[in-house]
């Protein structure tokens, strides 16, 4: 039978039993002692409230009626001493609550960026900045507030009860049966608001996001609002944004207070005719008023307490949308999970085989059945036009994503059978928007390979031909890079990535050749440091210079995600087919007196 309930109480994973279910078996235990420690102070605080409640009796019969005056002194010590005790336990079960508290949220933040640094590519693909943000803020405080609430409920607004109550019921059961006559409505009332906050907090996490997400863009974007005269745009997508969540926030506020005139009017109603009994039975039929005196006070005292509760679900509910949506990232499938136990790939030439392979994001197929192969030490370019499935041959070689069909061999192996770290340590990649983390010139070089000493990164930037401008900077290997690397052009950002790449030493290079062009002088100790980086390694490069497809050993001609020729330049070129109408169409040469133009024609 038993069984039979919790089956049914916690079946919906997203309900909030099982919510709760798991926020307490996953935080409660970790914490106990500390929260018996707390709740230890809540039974104090709770017993010092009901004492006080309870003396009344005292004030009124002894000091009042019969007028004893060592019993002034006496109460008025008891009474000291009662508050006293009161806030003392008050105070420290504060103090031990939010240090739990702030330890869940460090705990919640740790275990969600790492979760978060094993999810793959495509969650990033669909996720905004916002998203992840809110998520990290924002849940994770609701888990910690979900957690006071429950404890604070449990412990001292229970407790409080628990304790006036019996005091009431002690004083005066008949009274006591009258005053509960509220709870049913109330609860009915409250229970309908529910269901209303549920949906409105929902919606202002969708709002939240939007925020956070614009304010990245408009910082990252600066250069680009400025000059397109968009910042009237981002002023009414932030207007619409910050106020639909004031309209939401406005909504929950409303219908939180709304428990508070529902309480008030039945309380006060509730007291009125308690006041008409009581005073009616004390007058008349000459019962003990000090009784009275203490029922009333408790009655009072348990007052704000049984308000808490009765607003505990709304708050509750509200919160446990952001702790929901905590979950749900902390629940994402990793990308390393399946691949952990496998052995380690060992790449001894370095060969690339890619054999019928079918891929989709999701909508139409960005490869559709490639074939090619890039032979050990030699440079295999690719080209084609814009989307015909260059990068998401470079992303299925580092695994960012899962293939539908076909195979992705490295000297005869399918990594599918291989360990995440170990294929991707094989790969050496530069791409056109070199990302660099905010952090000194020297980690950012370091990335490549974390052990290596300082000889070996200078000797790396050396051969990048990147050590030249590093010395230049105020601190040299120790400049900060600015966020995203700002603080450097794009050549000097090209070239860290080269030493980065020197110093993985890694045996396969994917090189995504810079479109935008680069000034003579960069573009030339760029290409020279490549000519270097190259040299042992099988290179595979989505080429945009002329250059670069001229002095490639094969060059691969990609239309839909297909194969479509493959060749050495002069070959293709001979063959008058797509490759020499891309030539005439696409590459930008190096030098814009270049002889390879001339060469062309
Ligand atoms: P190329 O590098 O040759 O320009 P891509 O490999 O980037 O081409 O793209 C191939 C196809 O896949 C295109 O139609 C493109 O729109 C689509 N595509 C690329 N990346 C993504 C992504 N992250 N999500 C959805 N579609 C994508």
């Amino acid at each position: 039978m038993f069984d039979a309930i919790s089956k049914k109480l916690f079946a919906d994973e997203e309900g909030a039993p099982a919510l709760i279910r798991r926020l307490l078996k996953e935080n409660f235990g970790q914490y106990k002692y500390q929260y018996m420690i707390a709740f230890g102070f809540m039974i104090i605080a709770a017993a010092a409230g009901a004492a006080s409640a309870a003396i009344m009796k005292n004030v009124i019969n002894q000091v009042f009626i019969d007028r004893d005056i060592t019993m002034v002194y006496v109460i008025s010590a008891a009474v000291v001493t009662i508050f006293l005790t009161k806030g003392f336990a008050t105070y420290a079960q504060t103090i031990v609550l939010s240090k739990i508290g702030n330890s869940i949220i460090a705990k919640l933040q740790r275990d969600m960026f790492e979760k978060v640094t094993r999810l793959g590519v495509r969650y990033f693909d669909h996720t905004t900045f916002g998203d992840l943000a809110t998520r990290f803020s924002h849940n994770t405080g609701a888990a910690r507030s979900v957690m006071d609430l429950i404890v604070l409920s449990a412990g001292r607004d229970v407790m409080s009860v628990i304790g006036l109550v019996t005091v009431m019921i002690w004083q005066n059961p008949l009274l006591s049966l009258i005053s509960m006559t509220i709870m049913p409505p109330a609860v009915y009332a409250v229970s309908k608001l529910v269901r209303r906050v549920k949906k409105i907090a929902k919606s202002q996490f969708v709002s939240q996001t939007m925020i956070l997400s614009l304010v990245k863009e408009m910082a990252l974007g600066i250069r680009v609002v400025k000059s397109f005269n968009y910042e009237s745009n981002m002023h009414s997508a932030m207007k619409s944004a910050v106020g639909d969540v004031e309209v939401q926030s406005n909504k929950i506020a409303k219908l939180q207070a709304r428990t508070s005139p529902l309480m008030e009017t039945l309380g006060g109603i509730a007291i009125a005719v308690i006041i008409l009994y009581g005073g009616y039975s004390v007058i008349a039929l000459g019962q003990d008023p000090g009784a009275f005196f203490a029922f009333i006070t408790a009655l009072l005292l348990a007052y704000e307490p049984i308000k808490r509760l009765a607003r505990f679900q709304v708050n509750l509910n509200t919160r446990l949308v952001g702790v929901r949506l905590m979950y749900e990232l902390l629940d994402m499938p990793e990308e390393n999970a399946k691949t952990a136990e496998k052995p380690d790939l060992k790449v001894t030439a370095g060969h690339i085989e890619f054999k019928g392979v079918e891929f989709d994001y999701g909508e139409n197929k960005a490869l559709n059945g490639l074939s090619l192969v890039a032979k050990p030490g030699e440079v295999t370019a690719l080209v084609g036009a814009s989307g015909a499935g260059k990068s998401t041959v470079f992303s299925l070689i580092e695994r960012f994503y899962e293939i539908d069909k076909g195979e992705v061999l490295i000297d005869d192996q399918d990594i599918r059978h291989f360990n995440m770290e170990s294929l991707r340590s094989k790969l050496a990649i530069v791409t056109q928007d070199t990302f660099l983390f905010d952090r000194t010139i020297r980690e950012n070089i370091l990335i490549g390979r974390p052990d290596a000493t300082d000889d070996e990164i200078i000797a790396a930037a050396k051969n990048a031909n990147a050590h030249e401008f590093i010395e230049k900077m105020e601190q040299g290997y120790e400049s900060r890079a600015g966020e995203g690397g700002t603080r450097l052009s794009g050549g000097q950002r090209q070239r860290l990535a080269i030493a980065r790449a020197m110093l993985s030493d890694a045996p396969i290079l994917l090189l995504d050749e810079a479109t935008s062009a680069l000034d003579a002088e960069s573009e030339s100790k760029v290409h020279s440091a490549l000519t270097r980086l190259m040299k042992g390694r099988t290179t595979l490069v989505i080429a945009h210079r002329l250059a670069t497809v001229r002095d490639a050993d094969t060059i691969h001609v990609l239309s839909h995600g297909k194969l479509l020729e493959s060749g050495t330049h002069n070959q293709l070129y001979e063959m008058d087919g797509y490759y020499r109408h891309l030539c005439e169409l696409q590459f930008t040469s190096s030098n814009e007196n270049d002889k390879d133009t001339k060469a062309l024609k």
